[in-house]
């Protein structure tokens, strides 16, 4: 392969929080050590064999100016929103919410399961996307695709394209690529990635040295991978599983206040002026 291999450029610690109605997940950011890897806003994962962790959930709230992915390992959300969307994700279901303009919604995580393991990752909007039509992209595992190589390394293709498999998620604003990557011992996984995009990974299980010196990262760690054009993984003798994620970076100023996230200030208390007068993703509905 003639590709430059990205070094390792960061290694973040997720820090424990407690988001939603009592909700305690791992946020690797953004937080003190990673703000904000364009045009990746947010990276939690909510993951525990004690529902008192997570019963509490999201209840109803508001998004604009963001994209929303929901993969979740194990357990169910129950989810419905203000677009007439309804239903629950499961193991290895992924759900893509565009929030554009204005969404509601609530993310309610179920009782019953032995435990609960799913991530939440934010995708910003660039400007002149941030008040386009929300939508949603719910995808059953089933219409996931799973890439095997001969040396039993197993791709699942979220969004993007390994060896010419397509992912099932389309039509996203920052051409992201989202698979889930699976290496066992001494394995070595390589994926080309455009030079312009901005790529993270998640290790979430074993341990791995990634990079073009082969750092020594085991889970739960976050990546940032520097400049190149390919990202390289080699599996230590226990495997290791990571989500790897990339997208265009927007370049442009971002004012968050919670929820929302946009370019100014303005913007964001328009956003606040329309939930106190009700008018606030009034009106949308799945046909917009
Ligand atoms: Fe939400």
């Amino acid at each position: 392969m003639s590709n430059s291999i990205r070094p390792v450029q960061k290694i973040v610690t997720p820090q424990t929080v407690m988001e939603g109605a009592g909700v305690r997940l791992k946020r690797s950011f953004p937080g003190p050590a990673l703000d904000f890897p364009d045009p990746f806003l947010l990276f939690d994962h909510f993951g525990s064999a004690n529902s008192a962790d997570y019963l509490a959930g999201f209840p109803m709230h508001p998004h604009r100016g963001i994209e929303t992915v929901t993969y979740m390992l194990a357990g169910v959300v129950a989810h419905r929103d203000s677009i007439g969307n309804a239903g629950a994700i499961g193991a290895g279901d992924v759900q893509w919410m565009t929030a554009g303009r204005g969404i509601l919604h609530e993310e309610m995580p179920q009782r019953g399961e032995p435990r609960l393991d799913g991530f939440q990752l934010w995708v910003n909007l660039p400007a002149h996307s941030k008040m386009i039509a929300p939508r949603y992209q719910d995808v059953p595992a089933e219409k996931i695709p799973t890439v095997t190589r001969n040396t039993g390394i197993a791709i699942r293709v979220i969004a993007g394209e390994v060896d010419g498999v397509r992912g099932p998620v389309t039509d996203i604003v920052a051409d992201p690529e989202y698979l889930d990557v699976s290496i066992p011992a001494d394995g070595v996984f390589e994926h080309a990635i455009p030079a312009e995009h901005t790529v993270i990974a998640y290790v979430f299980a074993g341990m791995g040295m990634f990079g073009v010196n082969g750092e020594t990262i085991g889970a739960s760690r976050l990546i940032v991978f520097g400049a190149g054009d390919a990202i390289r993984v080699r599996a230590q003798e226990i495997g290791v599983r990571l989500l790897l994620m990339s997208g265009v970076p927007a370049h442009e100023p971002i004012v968050r206040y919670g929820p929302f996230v946009m370019n100014t200030r303005e913007e964001i208390m328009q956003t606040l002026r329309e939930l106190q007068a009700g008018t606030f993703a009034q009106g949308l509905t799945k046909s917009d």
